[in-house]
Formats: structure tokens, sequence, C-alpha cells
């Protein structure tokens, strides 16, 4: 994926219907770029309708927020790796802070839909960010660093450069607050560092996504910040003019 990156996470909106209407306009107002990857993240049974959308632009990435971790199974609502595959998708968040938060999916857990998505042949984006009560005690650096070493952690070697991370502190997330450029910036330098130390200077070079109130206002100076390699949008990528804007930043 080439930077900046641009990540849409649709949530819990826009079905097929309104997935095919938002790609419609959005396409119509995104040219096609090759200095940059714009990617999104529907909901699963809207994947389908976003990759149709997509037949002439295939510029244009498309992922799942969720995946479980066996391959295949008796896990009645589920959805595996390789159906995201097949179904078109290329990149599996992983621990989006919703899933932590609100469906007590642990670090464990995340360890293993990352090997399951690297399996499948989809590139995992786990995502990592500390409470608000764990930044007021000092305890961002090493939240972070629990989180990215616990979902790495059944990963090959050789699977640890196919892979991106997202620094999405969870204070941040859906509320308005936005962390500064400043903080991203050490919070992703802290990340860089434990990535070269796992996998030398291609593990270096696995982008590194801020997520958290972005914002067509704030994207470009949060996108200038050292070590931030691109953006993770939930509630300003649901507009497509906006999410064009932001693209287009
Ligand atoms: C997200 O869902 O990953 C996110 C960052 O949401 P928002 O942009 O709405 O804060």
């Amino acid at each position: 994926m080439k930077s900046p990156i641009f990540a849409a996470n649709w949530k819990m909106h826009h079905g097929p219907s309104d997935a095919t209407t938002f790609m419609r306009s959005f396409l119509a107002h995104s040219p096609r770029r090759s200095d940059r990857t714009v990617l999104i993240f529907p909901p699963a049974l809207s994947v389908a309708a976003v990759v149709a959308s997509l037949h002439e632009r295939q510029d244009v990435l498309v992922g799942v927020q969720n995946i479980h971790w066996e391959d295949k199974g008796a896990f009645t609502g589920e959805v595996s790796a390789g159906i995201a595959r097949d179904a078109g998708a290329r990149v599996a968040l992983v621990g989006h802070s919703e899933r932590r938060h609100v469906f007590g999916e642990t670090d464990e857990e995340t360890a293993l839909k990352c090997a399951a998505a690297a399996r499948a042949g989809l590139t995992p984006m786990l995502c990592v960010g500390e409470l608000l009560s764990e930044r007021e005690a000092g305890e961002t650096a090493a939240v972070v660093l629990r989180q990215l070493h616990a979902g790495l952690s059944r990963l090959e070697p050789g699977q640890l450069t196919s892979l991106a991370i997202a620094y999405e502190p969870v204070w941040a997330i859906g509320t308005g607050k936005t962390a500064t450029p400043d903080d991203a910036a050490t919070v992703h330098a802290v990340l860089r560092k434990a990535l070269r130390e796992l996998a030398g200077e291609r593990g270096a070079k696995v982008p590194i996504l801020y997520g958290g109130s972005v914002n067509r206002g704030n994207v470009s100076e949060l996108l200038a910040a050292r070590d931030v390699d691109g953006v993770l949008v939930g509630g300003a990528s649901l507009d497509a003019t906006g999410w064009s804007a932001i693209v287009g930043s």
C-alpha cells in the first residue's frame, strides 16, 4: 500500500444499496491517484456491492472490519478471512477499539485474527490505542506496545512486514477530540521503533495510520506529522463528498 493511506471505516452504516450510491458519487468526485492508497471498510454484507462498483477502479481497496480466527466451521454469524478474501476484501481490521471495548475482544484474539488474516492472504491492520485513564496515568506507550506485541505474536517472521498498524486513542474515536499532531507523532515513533526491533528495516516500513476524529479540517496537519503514514476515518468517511475531500487532501 502506497502512503499516505486514506482508510474509511463505515462501522455499521451503509448497507448494499447505500454503499452503491456512495461509491458512484465518491468515484465521480475522486479521480484515480497514483500517489496514495484509498481503502474502504464497509460492513461485511456491503463488501460485494463496493467491490462491484470498483470494476474499473482497482486503485481503491476494500477491507473487512472484523474476521473470525478459524478458517471454517460451526461459528454461526461469523465471517472467516478466507470468505472475506473470496468476496474481494484485501485487508482486515483487527482489534478496533469498538471490538475490544464493546465486544470484549482480547489481545490473544487479536493475535489469532492477525494470523488468520495473513494465512488467507489478507493484510491485517492491527488497531492499538489507550483509554483516557491510561493516558492520564502515563501508560500510553506501555499499552500500545502490549497490544502491538500481543497482536503480532502469532505471525511468522516473514509475515511481519505485510501488515499495517492503526494508532487510535480510544478517547479520540467518535468524540470530536483529536490527538495533536505532536501526540500522534510521539506514539507513532514508539510503534515504529518496536516494529524495527521486531522485523528490521522492512518492519520499520510498516505503515502506521492515525485514527480518532479525523476530518477535513485536521487531516492535512495530522498527515504532516512525523511517522504518520495515513489516516483511519470513521464518522467523516460516511458522506461521499466529504470523504472525497479528505482523500484529495
Ligand atoms: C474509527 O472508527 O476507526 C474512527 C477513528 O472513528 P472516528 O473517525 O469517527 O473517530
